[in-house]
């Protein structure tokens, strides 16, 4: 505390006058079974006061009584104690009871025995804590008084040192509860109720705020009431001089400008320093008498209180940025989810609707025209949000390019969101068109909590983005529940995958001029516990967003090329491994070394290994992948480009693609050999793909005459279920050993 927050204590000037003497006494207990020191005891100390408080006498006849009293009044400060009463040791008995209780360590003792013979021993003296003994005949009066004297003064320091102790565990939970309220109105309140609690009366008082310097003459203009509770609730917000009682005012303008606390008969005011120049006092008043309080307790108490209001403010600042994006200055996701709660409390089952909106393709024109454009999109995002979806309606910023808007089911549907980017953005001179996706989510699914919707609103984006640009898909109990399917058949396929439930199935690959088998290509087959058979088709997507995809085609590669060595084992010709390998995979920062590790480990030469992959991979602009795929082929390693003619049309990517064979896609092959049904695109293809020197396969061939056709419009090689199903390692061998020789 600085020097100029001295604390002084002073009686209440205006407070009416009480009854003289009124400090209460100190409570002495005469416990003896002898009447004639009772009346001895009252004689003597009939006009006594000690440190300026009166004696209050209470009588005792045995131990028992004497009990019953202390029990009734634990503030008893001194007993004199006779030893023998209705026993031998009645009153060492007694001495044991009243130590034993926690609540009376505090009263002084002091023993008076009949005979020297019954006093007791010094260890019982120390063990008991017991102030004096005295015969009785020792007990003269000015004796006694001394002897009495000694005894309060220790009383009275026991009680000190308690109420201090007590004082101090309040001060810490105080300001423990302080820290804990947000804003300076609940701060201000709360401290009401803790003064009231440290200075020991009922709650009734307000407190002042000093924003400014106080002026020197004091007119206290400047101080206005910020928090205010009990009687003098109403002033709350007025200014301190507009307070009609004098007693009030004074008492708070006083403690403000001299930067002190005072303590009176009835009311206390503190006063708490918040910098040199600021600080803000508290003004408890009291109907009762304000108990005796340690002044240095009043001075931790304030400083402590005064740090709590330091940390309130900054707890203020804290959640100010707690709750607003601050660089698009709109509310953040923070402030998004209270403002959902808030509106479900008001309106659960209204027509309220959330919307998450992402603009399409933030990355990229982050990426290509740099940050700082990145910004400005955001920034005029965020102002055309706000400017359409006004409030009542509600905008906020997620994350990134992610805004929400809370509003009105007729207000926020896909047409006014998409109307909304409809207009170009000019942006530093460039024309800008941008368009974005939504997941929108109704609200009226009762008390859920904000974050809920938020994450039903997210799975509907996410929904959303992957079926193009600027759609707007609607959360739906559907959408939830193949969310939730799709979760479970994950969870499936790791155990499957751990249980080593999956397989591989081998599909020949045929060279239609010497109809030999030069190849297979490895598929992956999950037979489930009952035998049902789940298509990759299904599980692969779910493996590749998972991430799964990687440990499964790291473990298929190693499982494919030991099937090898397992093949020639069985006297088969050497075949080509082909193994399909997802865009995931390849971007994989290890996926080159871990095949060309695998194919060393596993002494197998890198052209008996072909990795197919698809077409829109080209498309990622990941130059990385495509130099990896290269590094790889420059090793042996060959490449096909799977599934070509299907997603996006991309002959031109085709001579970026470090590739070696074209497997054209199954729904093209099949119009290979009909006319009517317009082959020229496939035709085209088979052309393209020789004149750029790829080998060209047929997939999905199912008819000798599929075959047929393909072979003579330029196809080298072919594959389907016209050859061969994809089959298990075992039956492969089988079919390859009994499959009649080749250039039949
Ligand atoms: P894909 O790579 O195009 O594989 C060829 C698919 O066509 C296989 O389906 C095969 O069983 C089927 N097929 C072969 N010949 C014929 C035929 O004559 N007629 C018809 N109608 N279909 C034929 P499957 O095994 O269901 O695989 C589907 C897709 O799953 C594969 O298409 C591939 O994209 C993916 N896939 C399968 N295994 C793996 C794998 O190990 N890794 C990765 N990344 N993807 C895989
Ligand atoms: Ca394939
Ligand atoms: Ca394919």
């Amino acid at each position: 505390m600085s020097d100029n927050d001295d604390l002084v204590f002073i009686d209440d000037e205006q407070q009416p006058a009480e009854e003289p003497n009124e400090a209460p006494p100190w409570r002495i207990l005469v416990a003896d079974d002898d009447e004639g020191v009772h009346d001895v005891t009252r004689f003597a100390l009939a006009t006594v006061s000690v440190l300026g408080r009166p004696l209050a006498l209470l009588h005792a006849h045995s131990g028992a009584e004497a009990l019953v009293m202390l029990r009734q009044q634990p503030d008893i400060a001194v007993i004199l104690l006779d030893v023998v009463m209705e026993s031998d040791d009645a009153g060492l008995r007694l001495v044991e009871a009243i130590r034993s209780d926690q609540s009376l360590a505090n009263t002084r003792i002091i023993l008076r025995t009949g005979q020297p013979g019954h006093a007791p021993e010094a260890e019982t003296i120390s063990r008991y804590d017991i102030n004096d003994y005295r015969t009785k005949a020792e007990l003269s009066e000015r004796r006694l008084l001394a002897s009495l004297t000694m005894a309060i003064r220790s009383f009275d320091q026991l009680q000190r040192l308690d109420a201090h102790r007590r004082g101090l565990e309040m001060i810490v939970s105080a300001s423990n509860q302080l820290n804990a309220k947000p804003g300076v109105r609940a701060f201000a309140e709360g401290l009401i109720t803790q003064i009231a609690a440290l200075v020991g009366v009922p709650a009734d008082g307000l407190v002042c705020a000093c924003a400014e310097k106080p002026t020197q003459a004091g007119d206290g203009i400047q101080h206005q009431v910020i928090a205010a509770a009990g009687q003098f609730a109403p002033l709350i917000h007025h200014r301190l001089n507009e307070i009609d009682d004098p007693r009030i005012r004074r008492a708070l303008q006083g403690a403000l400008q001299e930067r002190a606390s005072h303590i009176g008969r009835h009311s206390a005011t503190l006063f708490f320093a918040k910098t040199a120049d600021t600080g803000f006092a508290a003004f408890v008043g009291s109907a009762q008498p304000i108990p005796p309080i340690d002044l240095e307790l009043i001075e931790v108490f304030c400083s402590n209180i005064a740090l709590c209001a330091k940390n309130v403010d900054l707890v203020a600042e804290l959640r100010r940025d707690a709750f607003v994006d601050r660089q698009l200055a709109l509310p953040n996701r923070n402030a998004l989810i209270v403002e959902l709660n808030r509106r479900a409390q008001v309106a659960p089952h209204g027509d309220g609707v959330l919307a998450v909106v992402d603009v399409d393709q933030f990355a990229t024109v982050n990426d290509i025209l740099g940050q700082h454009y990145g910004d400005l999109v955001l920034q005029r995002a965020a102002a055309r949000l706000r400017e359409r979806f006004a409030p009542p309606a509600f905008v906020a910023r997620l994350a990134g390019d992610a805004f929400a808007i809370v509003g009105q089911h007729d207000e926020l549907g896909p047409a006014s969101i998409r109307d909304c980017f409809a207009s170009p953005f000019v942006l530093m001179g460039i024309q800008q068109p941008l368009s974005v996706s939504a997941g929108v989510v109704h609200l009226n699914a009762g008390f859920r909590a904000g974050g809920e919707y938020l994450a039903d609103a997210y799975l509907a984006l996410k929904r959303a983005k992957a079926s193009g640009l600027a759609q707007v898909v609607t959360f739906t109990a559907d959408l939830a529940n193949e969310v939730r399917s799709r979760a479970r058949l994950l969870d499936d396929l790791r155990r499957a995958f751990q249980g080593r439930q999956l397989h591989l199935a081998y599909q020949p690959q045929i060279d239609l001029a010497s109809n030999r088998v030069v190849g297979v290509e490895a598929l992956l087959r999950w037979c489930q516990g009952d035998g049902t058979m789940v298509p990759p088709a299904d599980f692969i997507p779910i493996a590749e967003q998972s991430g799964l995809i990687i440990d499964l085609g790291r473990w298929l590669l190693r499982e494919g090329l030991q099937g090898l060595h397992r093949l020639r084992a069985a006297g088969v010709p050497d075949l080509r491994l082909a193994v399909n390998v997802s865009a995931i995979e390849l971007r994989h920062p290890e996926f080159a070394s871990n095949v060309q590790t695998t194919l060393r480990d596993l002494a197998i030469p890198a052209a008996a290994l072909e990795l197919e992959i698809t077409e829109s991979l080209a498309i990622g602009n990941c130059e990385a992948t495509i130099e990896a795929l290269a590094a790889l082929r420059a090793s042996g390693v060959t490449v096909a480009i799977d599934d070509f003619g299907t997603g996006y049309s991309s002959l031109a990517y085709l001579d970026r693609l470090p590739a070696d064979r074209l497997k054209i896609d199954r729904s093209f092959v099949a119009t290979l050999p009909d006319e009517d049904r317009n082959p020229r695109i496939p035709r085209t293809i088979i052309a393209l793909g020789r004149e750029l020197g790829l080998r060209i396969v047929a997939e999905g061939v199912e008819q000798q005459s599929v075959a047929t056709a393909a072979h003579a419009l330029g196809c080298h090689e072919a594959q389907g279920y016209h050859f061969a199903r994809p089959m298990p390692e075992a039956e492969l061998i089988d079919w390859l050993q009994t499959r009649p020789s080749a250039d039949a």
